[in-house]
């Protein structure tokens, strides 16, 4: 197999060649076609998650072919194209697991933190965790679904039925599939991006955004809820402002900087803010079958698998339009 491995955090990502993986119990062997570039890679790969398996291939946002099966593997067939996710395996005893809140649980397991992931040709995963995917798109178009959509998805349960005008912060690849979503769901969507990013701003604007402003601006109207998505802690109380009474933010990155202090009054009225994490197998079956409904159509942006650190560099720049995808 060929891969991009991480040996230590703070390093660029290293080429290396070695035997395929061959697949335990449970357990198939995946010839990959594409696997999308998140910001959790990022924070992996810059050390802000604890405790990553090293060295680590990163990357979960995986599509590719089942090329071999371990035993007891009986949901899927070789040559079958399948996808997959962030959530690599749970202990499935647990208070959360026994609850259907599996993306809580006490002892998880995270394909490209804890188990090695997709920016290489070939891997192994655990079946369970695996899905089937639609005809309706290419491998490259899929993987962003995988993680930027199912976190967006997820983000955007959290908000009742009722909330018309959304304001998300931060546009790239988890934002353009949520703002399709929302305006599937009739409500308006306001964009925040780094001050001055037309691109960006232009970009959310294709997607179908009402407004589209710098993130250190207040919107026109007040905002029923917010979805933060930059790794960006002070956007946390300009998000609070932002929102009417009894409005929620929602943050849906797995890491950020630090939150200012900021005045209790921008919490008081009944706002509520929480954060959403990672996704349990519901999420992923439910958000993959309605995809191709609405339909959502994704903006990527190829990079061979060699070019995994230009691609890291790009979304750590803010240079790209959309999702970064790795093609081995
Ligand atoms: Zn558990
Ligand atoms: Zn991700």
């Amino acid at each position: 197999m060929r891969a991009m491995i991480l040996e230590k955090p703070g390093m660029p990502l290293q080429f290396l060649e070695a035997p395929d993986p061959i697949p335990g119990e449970g357990e198939v062997l995946v010839k990959i076609s594409a696997c999308g570039v998140c910001r959790t890679d990022l924070h992996v790969v810059d050390g802000e998650l604890p405790d990553p398996k090293l060295p680590i291939i990163p990357g979960h946002e995986i599509v590719g072919t089942v090329t071999g099966l371990g035993v007891n593997v009986d949901n899927f067939k070789l040559g079958e194209r399948i996808g997959i996710p962030w959530l690599g395996r749970t202990c499935g005893s647990c208070s959360y697991c026994q609850s259907g809140a599996e993306n809580l649980c006490d002892d998880p397991g995270f394909t490209g933190y804890q188990i090695d992931g997709g920016y290489a040709d070939v891997t192994v995963a655990d079946a369970r965790f695996c899905f089937p995917v639609s005809a309706d798109y290419s491998d490259s178009e899929l993987a962003p679904l995988l993680c930027a959509g199912l976190i967006g998805y997820r983000s955007l349960s959290m908000v009742d039925n009722d909330s018309g005008r959304i304001g998300i912060y931060g546009f790239g690849a988890a934002a353009h599939i949520v703002t399709q979503l929302a305006r599937h769901q009739d409500r308006e969507v306001y964009a925040f991006t780094r001050p001055g990013d037309r691109a960006a701003q232009e970009f959310a604007l294709e997607m179908g955004a009402t407004w589209v402003g710098d993130s250190d601006r207040e919107p026109p109207d007040e905002l029923d809820a917010a979805i933060i998505f930059a790794p960006v802690g002070s956007l946390i109380p300009a998000a609070l402002k932002a929102v009417r009474k009894g409005g929620v933010v929602i943050c849906g990155g797995i890491h950020m900087s630090d939150i200012p202090s900021f005045a209790y009054k921008i919490l008081w009225g009944e706002r509520v803010l929480r954060s959403v994490a990672n996704l349990t197998r519901q999420d992923a079956r439910d958000f993959l079958e309605l995809a191709p409904k609405v339909p959502i159509r994704t903006r990527i942006e190829e990079f061979a698998l060699e070019d995994a650190n230009l691609a890291l560099e790009a979304l750590r720049a803010g240079n790209l339009t959309g999702a970064a995808v790795l093609i081995p």
